[in-house]
């Protein structure tokens, strides 16, 4: 498989996964996606349904990163996808909560969210790509919680690899701060920004925006954009999928909680695969860009003072990264038309595709959308923990929400749980009365030393910082 960029970049000389691995954003802007979808005959899908999952992973992963050797991609896979980093061997259980109404568990890992599961095989792939071609990477990203601290556990200890995550000082929960500051790896720097994340970002653009410092320190990024990200998502909706049915002619929806467009998305690449998805939910909280879209095919991105702070934070995006990806798909992978429509987003703030032979793709792709507010998600908490006593996050809840308002009847609903409720101990409370049990292995964190450097908001003083701690050799 070779890859191209949405806006037109390789066409001509489609890259290889090895070579988008560490960046995923194209030279012209754009975002590698694969050049074709890699196909499944029904027998593909027959010879996958028993496998474990990294074995599973292997056989779905080698058609994405055909340029591995298979031994190798098998090594990492295996050291990836273990009992002891994502809590069993099954690594993501689907749990039944009533007949038809499924939860796929993928939030065991390392930071109690799903992003584990992409992150932890990148930290592996980009130890091994870094080894094989002996050069090193530094690692440069802002965070108000999440995506840092899973970057953090998937990159610790890693040869050739530092992380230099940037946080807004004192803005993170307790729980979020002392997860990532507990962290004592030599390759793992915690920068506490004296500001807010908005300052973070913006020193991440800065910094890597200056093209001599990016070159001479080899900084990189994990973002929610990387195409790696994605392949290792696409696995566990086709593990969902046989977990939730007994023969391969069935059809299963999928109901994702949704902000960057990344975990659906890869729903949209099985579907596109071959896998029998009927539906793919996307659910919003109040930050709806997404549903908005899905409702009227306008899509238009709000700015930092539209978007507002909830209690599904994760999801409190104003753009979806990802979303480019979907939209070449729908407009017949064409990247004269992407670039265009791009060109207007950037003009008018928006663009709008109804009416269109595109917005007639998206209506038969399967996407449905849905939105979900403060009071949805406190509801659903409670009712899913009274009816089925299990307990759920908040963002699981968006997802289980607006799933079971807009299901099929006879089409089993696979919920995607993106979280643990132990993370977001307010909101549990308010919902059920009492707290969400800490896994064991997290009881003493908040006692533990934490270690970061707090810096002022300033990107003299975090380049001088990270030219003295980047990672230079092994
Ligand atoms: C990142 C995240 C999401 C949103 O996923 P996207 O891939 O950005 O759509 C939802 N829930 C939780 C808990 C997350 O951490």
């Amino acid at each position: 498989m070779t890859y191209v960029s949405t806006r037109g970049a390789w066409h001509d000389a489609p890259q290889p996964f090895r070579a988008i691995l560490l960046e995923g954003l194209a030279p012209d802007g754009g975002l590698a996606v694969p050049a074709a979808y890699s196909r499944l005959s029904p027998t593909d899908l027959a010879d996958l349904r028993p496998l474990s999952y990294p074995d599973l992973a292997q056989a779905i992963l080698l058609r994405f990163a055909t340029d591995i050797v298979p031994d190798d991609l098998h090594a990492i896979v295996r050291r990836t996808y273990t009992r002891d980093v994502f809590g069993s061997e099954e690594i993501t259980p689907l749990r039944t909560l009533e007949p038809g109404l499924h939860l796929l568990a993928l939030s065991n890992g390392p930071t109690l969210a799903f992003k584990d599961i992409a992150l932890q095989l990148l930290g592996n792939l980009f130890e091994f790509v870094l080894r094989n071609e002996q050069r090193t990477l530094n690692i440069l990203g802002a965070t108000s919680g999440d995506t840092g601290s899973s970057a953090e556990y998937a990159m610790r200890g890693k040869e050739r690899i530092a992380v230099f995550m940037l946080s807004p000082r004192g803005r993170m929960s307790a729980f979020q701060q002392a997860q990532m500051y507990a962290l004592d790896d030599p390759n793992i720097h915690n920068i506490a920004i004296d500001g807010t994340f908005d300052d973070c970002q913006d020193l991440v653009k800065a910094i890597a925006g200056d093209p001599e410092f990016k070159r001479a320190h080899r900084l990189g990024a994990v973002n929610s954009i990387n195409w790696a990200r994605i392949a290792a998502q696409v696995v566990y909706y086709f593990k969902g999928y046989f977990a939730a049915t007994t023969r391969d002619s069935e059809r299963v929806s999928f109901a994702v909680p949704s902000g960057n467009f990344g975990n659906v998305l890869a729903g949209h690449v099985a579907k596109a695969m071959g896998l029998p998805i009927a539906q793919l939910i996307v659910a919003t909280n109040e930050n709806d860009v997404l549903d908005e879209f899905f409702h009227s095919g306008r899509y238009r991105p709000r700015g930092a003072a539209e978007t507002h702070a909830t209690s599904s934070p994760s999801m409190d995006i104003s753009r979806a990264s990802n979303f480019e990806r979907f939209i070449y798909d729908m407009i017949g992978r064409d990247p004269a038309e992407l670039r265009r429509l791009w060109r207007q987003l950037a003009e008018r703030k928006e663009f709008d595709i109804s009416g269109t032979a595109a917005w007639e793709r998206v209506c038969e792709s399967g996407f449905v959308s849905g939105r979900s507010t403060h009071a949805d998600r406190i509801r659903t908490i409670r009712r899913i923990h009274e009816t089925c006593g299990t307990l759920i996050d908040p963002h699981t809840a968006d997802g289980i929400h607006v799933g079971c308002a807009l299901r099929l009847a006879d089409v089993p609903l696979v919920c995607l749980e993106t979280a643990l409720p132990v993370k977001f101990a307010a909101t549990i409370r308010e919902a059920v009365g009492f707290d969400a049990p800490m896994p064991p292995a997290y009881a003493n964190l908040e006692s533990k030393p934490q270690h970061f450097t707090p810096l002022p908001a300033d990107a003299t003083r975090v380049k001088a910082f990270i030219t003295a701690h980047a990672c230079t050799a092994p």
